[in-house]
């Protein structure tokens, strides 16, 4: 069954693989770009391109209502867009960690109510997908408002689980470890060996391995999953 499936930053990296997973499994799915413009290979294949900055609510107002009236109510969020700014904590300024937070947390908290909203009127259920990462459950020097917002969504997303799982609506979350991405490709070759000498594989993950687990926590066999952080990291956090 076709869902509509709306996927947050999927212009590039992950989001971008996530995009391809779901259209390959028949859904209808839309994706927001900020900058750089809409992948034109996907927008090929059939997906849906709206323009969004997560940080402005009036933005993410207007995108659900774009894709809503081309697709009906999303029944898949996946809130995927992220960024870092990393910096040891005593050079790291407010807008540092408040930029950080605003955009991996509090437009999660936006992106997810929006969608829950259309999810409890259309009264079908729901999935959604916070991808948070391996740094929020391990902590990672550098990273302090990267890890407090990503560690955030945990606790986030399973509070909300449990507000929603009477209505059939699960949330989870998937924490990735280092993976071959824009993010990635910008620390040093010698931070990113550093980082695979604490990865029991040895080495970095590829989008479609995300991908592969978000699709799966959105299909109809993960209908009793709800609440669960999902590592696809290599190994890198086990123990954590
Ligand atoms: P990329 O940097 O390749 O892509 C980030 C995406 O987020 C882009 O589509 C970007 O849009 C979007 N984005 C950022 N800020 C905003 C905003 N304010 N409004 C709308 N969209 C925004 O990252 P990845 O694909 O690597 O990361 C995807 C997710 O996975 C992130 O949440 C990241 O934290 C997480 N993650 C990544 C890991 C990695 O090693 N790559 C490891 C663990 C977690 P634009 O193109 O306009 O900038």
């Amino acid at each position: 069954m076709s869902r509509s499936v709306l996927v947050i930053g999927g212009n590039r990296g992950i989001g971008h693989a996530t995009v391809r997973a779901f259209l390959q499994r028949g859904d209808t799915v839309a994706f927001t770009y900020r900058t750089g413009g809409p992948a034109p290979d996907l927008v090929l294949d059939g997906a849906m391109a709206v323009e969004c900055d997560i940080t402005d609510p009036e933005q993410v107002e207007l995108a659900f209502k774009e894709v809503e009236a081309d697709q009906g109510p999303v029944e898949v969020l996946v809130a995927n867009a992220g960024i870092t700014r990393d910096r040891l904590l005593l050079r790291m300024s407010e807008e540092d960690f408040s930029t950080v937070v605003e955009t991996n947390l509090t437009a999660s908290y936006r992106l997810a109510k929006r969608a829950t909203r259309s999810m409890l009127k259309a009264k079908r259920g729901g999935r959604i997908i916070l991808v948070s990462s391996a740094v929020a459950l391990k902590g990672e020097a550098g990273q302090t408002n990267y890890a407090a917002s990503k560690a955030g969504l945990i606790g986030f997303g399973r509070s909300l689980a449990r507000e929603l799982g009477s209505r059939q609506i699960t949330v989870n979350i998937v924490t990735p470890g280092l993976t071959d991405t824009d993010m990635a490709a910008a620390l040093s070759e010698e931070r990113v060996q550093e980082i695979l000498r604490d990865v029991p594989l040895g080495r970095i993950g590829n989008p479609n391995e995300i991908a592969a687990t978000i699709s799966f926590l959105a299909s109809e066999e993960a209908a009793y999953i709800t609440g669960a952080v999902v590592p696809v990291d290599g190994g890198i956090s086990m123990g954590h």
